[in-house]
């Protein structure tokens, strides 16, 4: 893949930027700037998707026919970048990111014409649930039964860590349907209804203090057979389609460039680019960034010539993890003693509180405390690691 740009790609990205300068308000900046996990704040991720949607550009990636952009694949990245420099607030992946391209994938004719408008436009939002809590690496072993029923599934048991699950009308959900065989062999992907009896939804307060996680528990819940995405007990097939889109082809490079510039910023305001020790770090943190920038257009080039991530994205998803979290430390040692105060009410979009210290080091306590999770969340480093050595080393 050329990463050189082309007449055309500059003039696409004036383009991009022509539209952020007119479309992208102040207050969904801030949201943006103030972002401190892998989601933003959800009024304001909603509202960023919608102005998207309107533009005809809410998925970059999608094919025309289903209401994508048709763009190249550069094109892609490019806009990528741009909103991420431009500090949009993170736009919800467990839509446009995962289960539409799973139902594009494996879905049949009725949930595609049925969900991938609805996902397109944020009438619908979905949230994940694989994990349980005696199933997260190993998720094969997941418990949560679905029993037939009629023309319905009985389905009983829980799901955890989910995120965004007290914002979602929808969970795209694993499900074990039959003891038989490998425990990969008896599970299934369910579509599910958040708002059907017998669905319960707990909080799970972050490090940082924030609502984003639940444990969710199911309690006979009627669930229609025909919400199946794929063959019964052939769900593990869907899911780990997903999982390649979850960790590849999610434009992390460019939130990683985002966020290198945001901590180059602080720390110039600091004066701290003229210590040794400090410029050799950031420094250090520019030059695994820029890798993982390559990294990543590899698996965009993956992308162009197979249709799916492949398993490079498991070493984009640990690069990413582990970048992210370099610039989360060293944005605290910036800040030094102003990451102390425990805030949330001043980092919220629209918060008329007064930050102790300067405002751009506001959320940086509450990043590196949300980021501790990046090299839990979507498969821990240790499985990414594991997934390379089989798929990428052939060990
Ligand atoms: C912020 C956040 C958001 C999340 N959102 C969602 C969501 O929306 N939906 C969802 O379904 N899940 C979600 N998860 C759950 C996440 O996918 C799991 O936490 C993750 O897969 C790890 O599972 P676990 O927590 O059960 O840890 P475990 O699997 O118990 O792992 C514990 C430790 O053992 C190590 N380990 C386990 N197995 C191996 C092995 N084979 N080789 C080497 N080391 C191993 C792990 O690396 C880890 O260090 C989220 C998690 C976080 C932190």
């Amino acid at each position: 893949m050329h990463l050189e740009s082309s007449a055309e790609n500059y003039a696409f990205r004036d383009q991009v930027r022509a539209f952020l300068a007119e479309n992208l308000s102040e207050e969904l900046r801030e949201a943006g700037r103030l972002t401190t996990s892998i989601i933003s704040d959800h009024d304001a991720s909603q509202a960023w998707q919608k102005v998207l949607y309107r533009q005809g550009w809410a998925a970059p990636s999608w094919p025309r026919e289903h209401g994508g952009t048709g763009w190249t694949p550069m094109q892609q990245h490019i806009f990528a970048v741009e909103c991420a420099l431009a500090d949009v607030p993170i736009v919800t992946p467990t839509g446009l990111a995962m289960v539409g391209p799973a139902i594009m994938g494996h879905g049949n004719d009725e949930q595609k014409a049925h969900y991938l408008p609805r996902i397109l436009s944020a009438e619908d939002n979905w949230c994940q649930g694989y994990s349980e809590p005696g199933s997260g690496s190993d998720l094969a072993s997941l418990q949560t039964r679905a029993v037939p029923d009629g023309e319905d599934y009985l389905i009983n048991g829980s799901k955890i860590w989910t995120t965004n699950a007290h914002n979602a009308n929808r969970m795209f959900c694993l499900v074990r349907t039959s003891n038989e065989g490998k425990p990969q062999e008896g599970i299934s992907f369910i579509l599910i209804d958040m708002a059907s009896p017998g669905i319960r939804v707990e909080p799970i307060i972050t490090l940082a203090g924030n609502h984003e996680l639940n444990q969710v528990f199911f309690e006979d819940v009627r669930v229609p057979r025909e919400n199946l995405v794929g063959a019964e007990n052939d769900g593990w097939t869907v899911a780990k389609y997903l999982l390649e889109f979850e960790r590849g082809g999610r434009a992390w490079g460019a939130r990683l460039r985002g966020a290198h510039n945001r901590l180059s910023a602080i720390a110039e305001a600091r004066g701290l680019t003229a210590r040794a020790a400090f410029a050799r770090a950031l420094a250090d943190l520019e030059v695994r960034l820029t890798a993982m920038e390559y990294t990543e257009h590899r698996v965009i080039a993956d992308i162009v010539a197979s249709g799916r991530p492949g398993p490079a994205s498991s070493l984009l998803k640990l690069q990413a993890a582990t970048v992210m979290q370099g610039i989360d430390e060293l944005a605290v040692d910036a800040v030094a003693y102003y990451a102390a105060p425990h805030q949330p009410a001043a980092r919220q979009p629209g918060s008329n509180v007064e930050p102790i210290g300067e405002p751009d080091g506001v959320a940086v306590m509450a990043r590196y405390l949300d980021q501790r999770a990046r090299s839990i969340a979507g498969g821990t480093n240790e499985i990414q690691r594991n997934i390379m050595a089989k798929l990428v080393l052939g060990m």
